[in-house]
């Protein structure tokens, strides 16, 4: 079943197309400040539409190798995915599933881990 995520104001949607194998509750540093709850997808597997006019925001830090994405117009965090120099290592991208109507996601195992 596709799982679309959608910040508050509508502008950003992100389509994944199943449900994440599990949600990772992410006990790192800023994952827990943002209240992140991940689904694991590559970024290839996904499709991000911007309402027009809209955009999001990012957030890089350390080793500059992951970058957060928040929505200009309501600061929802959406998703992450690797910059480009993450891209040299890892394709993998996190979609923030506290975007997602939680009624879909009743039946996905929850994890609580620290995923740097
Ligand atoms: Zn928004």
């Amino acid at each position: 079943m596709p799982m679309t995520a959608t910040c508050h104001c509508g502008s950003i949607s992100i389509t994944a197309p199943h449900l994440p194998a599990y949600i990772n509750d992410c006990q790192c540093g800023v994952c827990h400040r943002y209240g992140g709850a991940w689904g694991y997808y590559t970024v290839d597997e996904v499709s991000i539409d911007r309402r027009e006019g809209a955009s999001t925001k990012k957030y890089i830090w350390g080793d500059r190798e992951c970058e957060f994405h928040f929505c200009e117009q309501c600061g929802g965090v959406v998703f992450w995915w690797p910059t480009e120099k993450g891209l040299a290592k890892s394709r993998e991208m996190g979609v923030n599933t506290r975007m997602v109507d939680p009624g879909l996601l009743l039946r996905v195992e929850r994890r609580w881990t620290f995923v740097d």
